[in-house]
Formats: C-alpha cells, sequence, structure tokens
C-alpha cells in the first residue's frame, strides 16, 4: 500500500509516519529529512537548498522529484509512506508517472487536519522542547519561517486537497486530536482501502 500524508507543516505527519514504519513495516519517504541529510553530509544540493530551507520556501521541483525517483527503487516492505511530498501540483504528477513506471499505484492521500493557531503552537512548543532536551532545533522552526512555510503551504499545497479529492484519492482525518487517536483514525483509513 502506497500512501501520501498531507497537512501543513506541524500537522504530525512525520509522527504518525514512524508510527505506521514501526507497526506496518512500511518505509516512509519524508524530502524534508532527505534534505536535512544533504545538508549535513555538506553535498552541493544540500548547500544549495540551506538559505531556502530556513527560510520556509519550497526547493525546487526538480530537487525533490529527484530524491524520491531515487528511493522508489528500494525495497518497500508493506509500502511507502510519502511524508511532506508531493507539495506542489507539478510534484504530484511527476510521483503518479514515476510510480507508474515502476509498475505500482497511489491507494490514498491522507489528510491531517488542524487549524493553524494549534499549529503555531505546536511548532513553537516542538523547538522549545527540543532546546529543552538538549537536541538540536530545527532551523525553520521560528514564528518568522513558520509564517512562510503556512503561506507557501496554503498556495502551492493545499490545492493537492482538490487534486486528490477529483482522483478519489482523499481521505480527512482530524490531526487535531491525541497521536493515539490520530493512529487509531489512521488505522480505520488505511484498513478500508
Ligand atoms: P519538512 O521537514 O517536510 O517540513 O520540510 C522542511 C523543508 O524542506 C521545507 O520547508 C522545504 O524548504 C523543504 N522541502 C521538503 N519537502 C519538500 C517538497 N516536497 N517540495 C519542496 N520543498 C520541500
Amino acid at each position: 500500500m502506497n500512501i501520501i500524508l498531507l497537512g501543513p507543516p506541524g500537522a504530525g505527519k512525520g509522527t504518525q509516519a514512524q508510527r505506521l514504519v514501526d507497526e506496518r513495516d512500511m518505509v516512509q519517504l519524508s524530502t524534508g529529512d532527505m534534505l536535512r541529510e544533504a545538508r549535513t553530509s555538506g553535498t552541493e544540493m544540500g548547500q544549495k537548498v540551506a538559505a531556502i530551507m530556513d527560510a520556509g520556501e519550497l526547493v525546487t521541483d526538480e530537487i525533490v522529484i529527484g530524491l524520491i525517483e531515487e528511493k522508489l527503487q528500494s525495497a518497500n516492505g508493506g509500502g511507502f509512506i510519502f511524508d511532506g511530498f508531493p507539495r506542489t501540483l507539478a510534484q504530484a504528477d511527476a510521483l503518479d508517472a514515476l510510480l507508474e513506471k515502476n509498475g505500482q499505484s497511489l491507494d490514498a492521500a491522507i489528510e491531517l487536519r488542524v487549524d493553524d493557531e494549534a499549529l503555531v503552537h505546536r511548532i513553537v512548543n516542538r523547538a522549545k522542547e527540543a532546546a529543552a532536551a538538549g537536541k538540536p532545533v530545527r532551523a525553520d522552526d521560528n514564528e518568522e519561517s513558520l509564517k512562510i512555510r503556512l503561506m507557501e503551504y496554503y498556495k502551492k499545497t493545499s490545492p493537492l486537497i482538490g487534486y486528490y479529492y477529483a482522483k478519489r484519492q482523499h481521505h480527512g482525518i482530524d490531526g487535531l486530536a491525541e497521536i493515539e487517536a490520530v493512529a487509531g483514525e489512521l488505522k480505520k483509513t488505511l484498513d478500508s482501502l
């Protein structure tokens, strides 16, 4: 089963993806993680995207599509969870084409719905908790970048909700509930596919 987790920054996509990896042997493909890795290892691409990411803007479609294409070749156990990808309509089209090329298809795009105030709260808390635990704080987890990230989400990513709705692949769940409750809803959705 191949699914997309859709939703604004801070909606809990990464947290839920991690649970699916543990419970269903699925493979998480997070373009955000891949880009952060490229930065840490200091690749040319990593250096190129650093400032864009810190500002909260989207990197080019070409870069993230390339990253996903590479990973789609790998074994995928119980299927792929696309986390933070696609974020534009061009990426969504590219994903369809890449999956088809590999004889695969998408089963669902599951939207984690949350409201904006709760998001800002979550992200600012995520930064505070990381700092308190002595963990690195994401450079884009501050209110300034967050505003841009949210704007990018509404301008470029939220049209995907309509796109997948029209393709009859959209499912919405309440992302504001407790982690366990969201996981339960997600499980129900996956079991219904
Ligand atoms: P994330 O960890 O998903 O919040 O991603 C962190 C940052 O990486 C984003 O704010 C973008 O700058 C970049 N990024 C991650 N995924 C994508 C994508 N699919 N398209 C464009 N930029 C992305």
